[in-house]
């Protein structure tokens, strides 16, 4: 039997969504890439086409990396800190190395996944308030759009 083709799916389980986000895998087909380079967002899919122009991770991968690698790093800090055995500078120097190391790997996955998190719950952010400076972007939701606009009648 033949596998479905890659774009077959119109709606992946989130679960999915979420290992091909952290795979910095195209959330729809699982084959494309979401980055080009360490952190740079491709504008749509190489492999199905999907759109990923109007979907911005903004400061979530960052504030995600923070606490997982804060939280990973804080028994090390609590050991180094209190065994006088060590040197100042080496226990910084390894703390430092290890904070670098996790955010290097951290970083790019947790991009990828909000990138596939936000395509798949469709929270772009655009058109959440009708900004007198922002212009009509077109991706909002019509329904949105009905409730914050006066009626005709
Ligand atoms: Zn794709």
């Amino acid at each position: 039997m033949q596998p479905a083709p890659a774009d077959a799916q119109a709606n992946p389980p989130v679960m999915t969504v979420i290992r091909r986000g952290l795979a910095r895998r195209c959330p729809n087909c699982g084959e494309g890439a979401t980055l080009t380079g360490y952190l740079t967002c491709v504008p749509a899919c190489g492999s199905c086409g999907e759109d990923f122009s109007h979907i911005s991770a903004d400061d979530g991968p960052a504030w995600a990396t923070l606490i997982v690698v804060g939280h990973g790093l804080a028994p090390f800090l609590v050991i180094l800190g209190r065994d006088e055995t060590i040197p100042v500078w080496s226990a910084i120097a390894a703390l430092a190395a290890m904070m670098l190391a996790g955010v290097w790997w951290c970083l790019p996955r947790f991009k990828g996944l909000f990138i596939a998190l936000i395509w798949r719950t469709g929270a772009t952010g655009e058109d959440v308030f009708d900004h007198p400076a922002r212009p009509h972007s077109g991706h909002a939701d019509h329904r949105t759009d009905d409730v914050r606009r006066p009626r005709d009648s």
